[in-house]
């Protein structure tokens, strides 16, 4: 299934996807730090945002700072 079909099937059945996603966004944790997570749904498109302690080091080696 490539992208285009993805959506097309995201767009005929929306809960079926962001159900699944919801369930699995506990995991996208950070286990570097107390992160939390923040999931968007505008018009059908899902983001999920990962909020990092400002202490992280995962953060702080994505923001080129040690
Ligand atoms: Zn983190």
């Amino acid at each position: 299934m490539n992208r285009r079909e993805r959506r097309r099937a995201a767009r005929s059945d929306p809960g079926k996807y962001r159900d699944m996603i919801a369930a699995l966004t506990p995991m996208l944790r950070c286990p570097d730090c107390n992160s939390d997570i923040e999931l968007t749904d505008v018009d059908g498109l899902l983001t999920v945002l990962v909020r990092h302690d400002d202490t992280c080091p995962v953060y702080r080696a994505m923001q080129g700072e040690r």
